[in-house]
């Protein structure tokens, strides 16, 4: 049997990045691929690796999830999580929560638990009942980013063992009504994982996203696909709609990759044997790396 090898990809979300951000997008992906790399490396849970790397992205005020999330049309930050489990196929979930200061363990508490997904006031009561860390309303906000069009986060990781987990994490859309969900929580839509198949987290346009549910259109493809070629149809079949995504995978095999067309993408990944990478535009980056 092939050596098993782990693998994990970070990406903070599709959007325009504001000019001389670049780097610091680069790094907060690569300072989150980090502390999921080293879970992995010590024969972690992809789990585990998918939900600490969220957590560093969530404590980032350079991208909208947790710390730093945008505020919609009552000044408030709504927040919403999931994280996917791809060997028992459980999803754990939180959204429009706006005093858990991390949302994605809240989300992986909520793994073992029979609910899917719990929003507002029941979900910040079941954090509370968990000992989550919770916050003042405000405390999730900072005034000035200087990228007023951040978006959400997100991870696959894949271990040792060969399991796989998805994870979601994000502050909605600028100026959005209050109580509106996007697709980040939503398993089918803004991520997916199963061992059988792979693990995938998406972000862009939640509207547009649920309405192609473009993370089971992308596993969909990934059954016959490889990686890049799978994208590349999920994206085509968002065009139906229009919207700005970009999105990650790991398959089964453990081949990564990712795509967007969205001004700018930050990802960064790493696997056995290779050193991270990190880039914030698919193609000018490639063509300046490999010119
Ligand atoms: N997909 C997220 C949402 O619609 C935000 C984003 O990724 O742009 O809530």
């Amino acid at each position: 049997m092939a050596e098993r090898a782990w693998a994990i990809i970070v990406h903070g979300g599709a959007k325009a990045i504001a000019p001389g951000q670049e780097q610091r997008h680069r790094e907060g992906c690569l300072r989150a691929l980090a502390i999921g790399r080293s879970i992995l490396q010590r024969g972690g849970r992809a789990l585990d690796a998918a939900e600490q790397a969220v957590r560093a992205l969530e404590d980032d005020p350079t991208f909208n999830a947790g710390y730093g999330s945008v505020l919609n049309a009552e000044g408030a930050v709504e927040c919403d999580a999931a994280i996917m489990d791809g060997k028992t196929l459980a999803v754990g979930a939180v959204a429009a929560v706006r005093t858990l200061r991390h949302p994605i363990s809240v989300a992986a508490a909520m793994l073992p638990e029979r609910p899917v997904l719990l929003v507002g006031d029941g979900a910040e009561a079941f954090a509370r009942a968990k000992g989550a860390e919770t916050c003042a309303p405000g405390d999730l906000i900072v005034e000035t980013t200087g990228d007023p069009g951040c978006d959400t986060v997100g991870c696959v990781a894949l271990d040792l063992t060969g399991d796989i987990a998805a994870a979601t994490s994000t502050g909605g859309l600028t100026g959005a009504h209050a109580g509106r969900v996007g697709d980040s929580p939503l398993p089918g839509c803004g991520l997916y994982a199963d061992n059988l198949t792979g693990g995938v987290s998406l972000s862009g346009e939640g509207e547009r996203l649920i309405q192609t549910t473009l993370a089971a259109r992308l596993m969909q493809a990934l059954e016959t696909l490889p990686p890049g070629a799978a994208i590349a149809e999920a994206l085509r079949h968002l065009s139906r709609v229009g919207g700005e995504a970009g999105l990650i995978v790991i398959d089964a095999k453990g081949r990564i990759d990712w795509d967007h067309n969205s001004a700018q993408f930050a990802v960064a990944y790493a696997r056995a044997g290779q050193p991270p990478r990190a880039f914030v535009d698919r193609r000018q980056d490639l063509q300046e790396q490999n010119p």
